[in-house]
């Protein structure tokens, strides 16, 4: 039997990195298994779901690579299906109608309460109810009364929950609207999920489900409940740490590979290896080594692991990436040095590509100004007669490379009879503006013959004011 797992958000935001770490972990296992991946949008609750939400969380999917082999199904095509089978269950008697009303259910609870009993529903309409004139009634599934439910999760261990502690759950609303727990079940049934790699805030609702699932003559899947993400301060993560939506890590500058590398380890391990291709993910990766603990996250973690990979990654693949963040400052680099190999002179000095864009910037545009504390320091002396004598030579230049550039500098200390560094300082600021910069003669070539003259001119005139 192929093993089938799926990822199920609800539309009512973006796609955020706790969920993307389940996904991620539900498509690792598929992988690994040459199983099948399902993406379900539960869509049912109309009020909170939009279309901004799934192109959200679809965008989201596809930056990951978390590529789908089925979907994305949308709950809301499958209403009649879901009436379907609450007619079925009422029919067959596992299912009832409930005419209480809102007062008497509030009324119930706060009489629970004050009794300190866990509040739930006692039943009242389980054994037959009179339809009351004008009130439409909701379905209540009848939950057994006795025994147990036992879970067997990939994750959690060994989990027990007594059916004495469940009540008779709602499935469908007055208006006929299916409710959470009876959507999920059909759909994974209807879809021959087999593995439900899920939060574990959903571990509640588990026990019901099986429940259902039993009622409809069928075996549960294998349940895997992924612990959650919290924030540094030991709360569960979300807006108030910072960001927390996929998108807005790739906007500030993170490789997908970074991130979801990064999403793996919160949670999960293999030794003390920290970096992980994808192929190696899908080979090592498994469900039931996910720590059962909460996982912290850690920004400067992240930060560390997305500098690793601009480091790594193959240059032309950055640049499918830096492209965006290039155009967000106006660079456009086949006007200028090839890109490439600028890539290759600076990926080390950046930890996002924001940054990175930030730091190619200046081999393609010039800039009006030095700054002050770094011109005082090396714009001084004999500076000016440097530059000229450097500029000078390296106008004459006939091939334009990094050696003949570096033969050139030596040039200047010998005539000039001065350190290496006289020379390279005023050089490299009235090139870079102060950048950083990698090797002065790479840089050099780099930033091109017209580029580097003008800019030379540029320091001196800033010098002789
Ligand atoms: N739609 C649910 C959520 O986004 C997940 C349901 C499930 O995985 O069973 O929280």
């Amino acid at each position: 039997m192929t093993l089938r797992a799926r990822f199920a958000p609800s539309p009512t935001g973006y796609l955020h990195i706790g969920g993307a770490r389940t996904a991620l972990y539900s498509w690792l296992y598929a992988r690994k298994h040459g199983g099948q991946f399902v993406l379900r949008i539960e869509d049912t609750d109309l009020e909170r779901s939009s279309v901004e939400s799934v192109n959200a969380i679809l965008e989201g999917m596809t930056w990951l690579g978390l590529e789908y082999d089925e979907g994305p199904f949308y709950q809301t095509d499958r209403f009649d299906r879901y009436k379907e089978v609450i007619k079925q269950l009422l029919d067959e008697g596992k299912a009832y109608k409930c005419y209480c009303s809102r007062e008497e259910l509030d009324a119930l609870r706060e009489q629970q309460m004050a009794n300190k009993e866990k509040p739930r529903y006692n039943g009242l309409c389980r054994e037959g109810a009179e339809a009351r004139a004008g009130v439409e009634p909701v379905i209540r599934f009848r939950n057994p009364t006795e025994g147990a439910v036992v879970i067997d999760d990939m994750i959690k261990g060994k989990v027990v929950i007594k059916n004495c502690e469940l009540d008779d759950l709602i499935i469908a609303r007055s208006d006929g609207t299916p409710t959470y727990n009876l959507t999920v079940v059909v759909d994974d049934l209807d879809m021959g999920i087999t593995h439900v790699v899920r939060g574990d805030d959903h571990l509640n609702n588990t026990p019901r489900q099986i429940n259902i699932l039993a009622a409809m003559g069928a075996k549960p899947p294998h349940y895997a409940h992924v612990p959650m993400i919290l924030g540094e301060d030991g709360k569960r993560l979300s807006k108030r740490h910072g960001a927390v939506s996929v998108i807005s890590y790739r906007d500030a500058g993170f490789l997908p590979e970074a991130l979801i590398n990064y999403l793996v380890r919160l949670g999960w391990s293999h030794g003390d290896q920290e970096l992980f291709s994808l192929e190696e993910l899908i080979e090592l990766f498994d469900v039931a080594d996910v720590n059962r603990a909460a996982s912290t996250f850690n920004p400067d973690k992240l930060l560390w692991i997305n500098q690793q990979y601009i480091i790594n990654s193959e240059p032309e693949h950055i640049l499918h990436h830096l492209s965006p963040h290039l155009g967000n400052i106006g660079l456009d680099p086949t006007e200028g040095p090839n890109i490439i190999e600028v890539i290759k002179a600076q990926r080390e000095r950046a930890k996002t590509l924001v940054e990175l864009a930030k730091v190619c910037e200046f081999y393609y545009h010039d800039f009006s100004d030095f700054p002050e504390k770094p011109a005082k320091k090396a714009f001084k002396g004999d500076a000016n007669l440097v530059l000229e004598s450097i500029k000078n030579k390296l106008s004459a230049l006939p091939e334009w490379n990094r050696t003949a550039i570096h033969q050139q500098m030596e040039a200047v200390v010998a005539e000039m009879e001065i350190g290496f560094g006289k020379v390279g300082m005023p050089l490299r600021l009235a090139v870079t503006g102060g950048n950083p910069s990698p090797d002065l003669d790479l840089t050099i070539e780099l930033v091109g013959r017209e580029a580097t003259l003008r800019r030379i001119d540029q320091a001196i005139a800033h010098i002789n004011k």
